[in-house]
This record gives C-alpha cells, sequence and structure tokens, in this order.
C-alpha cells in the first residue's frame, strides 16, 4: 500500500495535478478540501458558524458545536474514478464549489474537532487503498509517513486568475479583484489557524505551477515519483 501527499494553498491546481496523477497511476485521488467543504455546507444551510471573529474564526455557541460534532457524518465512494462526498447519506457533490461555500469550509476547517473527525475518515480510507491524497495538511500531519510529497503552489494572481475563469465559465457573478481578495484571505486563514496549518514540510518537493501546464506539471511530478 502507498500513498502520495500532496499539500498547497487554493486553486493551486493540486486538485488537477493530483487527479491526473492518479489517473497515470491507476490509484484513487482523495480531496480531502471537499471534506471540508461538505461541512462548511452543513453548516451554511444549518445556519452554523454565521460569525466569525476579526481573524474569521467561528464563535460557535455551545448548541453550534455540538450540532457540528455530533449531527453531521462525512463519507465519501468512488463512483467510475469520481469522488463523491456525503453528508449524513446526503450527495452534495454537485453543491460544493461557490465563494460562500468555499467562505464557510475554511471557517469550519479552524476548528479542532471538525478536524479530528475528518483525519479518521481520511486516514481509513490510506489504509485499504493506494492513493494520491491532497489538502493543506496532508504532508503535515494526515499522512506524515508518506514516501512521497509535494507542494504545489503558484503566485496568488495566477490562482486568482484560474480560479476566476472557472467561477466565470460556472456562471458564477464575480470579479477577478474579489477572487484574489478571497485567495489571500484564504491563504491568511490556513496558513496561521492554530490547528494543522498549511506548511511547506522539510521533506516535501515544492512544484510552482505558476509558469507550468498541467502535463509539465505532473510530468515533474512524476519524475520524482520515478527517481525515488
Ligand atoms: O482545497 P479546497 O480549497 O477545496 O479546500 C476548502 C477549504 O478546506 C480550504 O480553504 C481549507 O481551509 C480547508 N482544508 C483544510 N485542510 C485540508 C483541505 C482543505 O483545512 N486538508
Amino acid at each position: 500500500m502507498y500513498s502520495i501527499a500532496i499539500d498547497g494553498p487554493s486553486s493551486s491546481g493540486k486538485s488537477s495535478v493530483a487527479d491526473e496523477l492518479a489517473r497515470r497511476l491507476n490509484i484513487l485521488h482523495l480531496n480531502t478540501g471537499e471534506l471540508y467543504r461538505a461541512i462548511g455546507y452543513y453548516a451554511y444551510i444549518n445556519g452554523v458558524a454565521s460569525t466569525v471573529d476579526e481573524e474569521g474564526i467561528p464563535q460557535l455557541s455551545d448548541w453550534e458545536t455540538s450540532k457540528l460534532i455530533k449531527d453531521v457524518i462525512v463519507d465519501v465512494k468512488f463512483i467510475n474514478h469520481r469522488q463523491h462526498t456525503y453528508v449524513n447519506g446526503e450527495d452534495v457533490t454537485d453543491y460544493l464549489h461557490t465563494p460562500i461555500i468555499s467562505d464557510y469550509s475554511s471557517r469550519v476547517s479552524a476548528i479542532p474537532k471538525v478536524r479530528d473527525h475528518v483525519l479518521e475518515l481520511q486516514r481509513s480510507i490510506a489504509r485499504s487503498q493506494n492513493v494520491v491524497m491532497e489538502g493543506r495538511d496532508i504532508t503535515s500531519h494526515v499522512l506524515p509517513k508518506s514516501k512521497y510529497k509535494f507542494f504545489i503552489t503558484a503566485s496568488a494572481e495566477v490562482r486568482a486568475q484560474r480560479r476566476f475563469e472557472e467561477e466565470v465559465n460556472k456562471g458564477i457573478k464575480t470579479s477577478y479583484e474579489e477572487v484574489l481578495e478571497d485567495i489571500k484571505l484564504r491563504d491568511k486563514r490556513d496558513t496561521t489557524r492554530k490547528v494543522c496549518p498549511l506548511v511547506i514540510t522539510s521533506d516535501s518537493v515544492v512544484v510552482d505551477t505558476t509558469d507550468l501546464t498541467l502535463d509539465e506539471a505532473v510530468d515533474k511530478v512524476m519524475s520524482y515519483i520515478k527517481e525515488q
């Protein structure tokens, strides 16, 4: 059994790289951001975590904490190699990529008990199958013993441009400036939060995709894997 651990900031291209890598190696790709997005979706729909402090950390009442911890069961299934993400049995995959859910996913991901719940699911998947797993704390916390570790990044401006184009294609009304601001806010939250912040571990290979096509980025990652 082996795993490939990938971390990186939002819209760095890590999901696309992980997807293509998994396709070439014929193994699963687990996008762990989807798990936090699913919990963020639940929080949004149920009016939980609607207020945040100046650092973007939700101020949860006891009722909200208990709702997020006890009432949410997240699960994934892979159907034709595509990840489907479930909250309490409902397939929410198609609702997870809107700006509001991006914001809520980043809010709930700062809550330690939410992370514990997701951690168990991630590790159980890696125990039972070969997987490319990507997120923010995979190399540092979820699969620290993984033989292959990568940090995929790109400049904030290029990431904003990529996401802006994606959102426009989906018919979402937004502007480049708005997307850039959101990316910077999420970067700050992800890198400065107390629990499992986004870091570059000393044993990760950094791949900067700013000037690379998807295929070039995947070729680079593959060549490091073959070298080991
Ligand atoms: O990767 P993606 O942008 O879809 O992730 C959504 C949010 O989930 C991120 O903003 C981040 O706060 C959180 N996340 C995390 N740890 C992970 C994956 C995602 O905290 N392993």
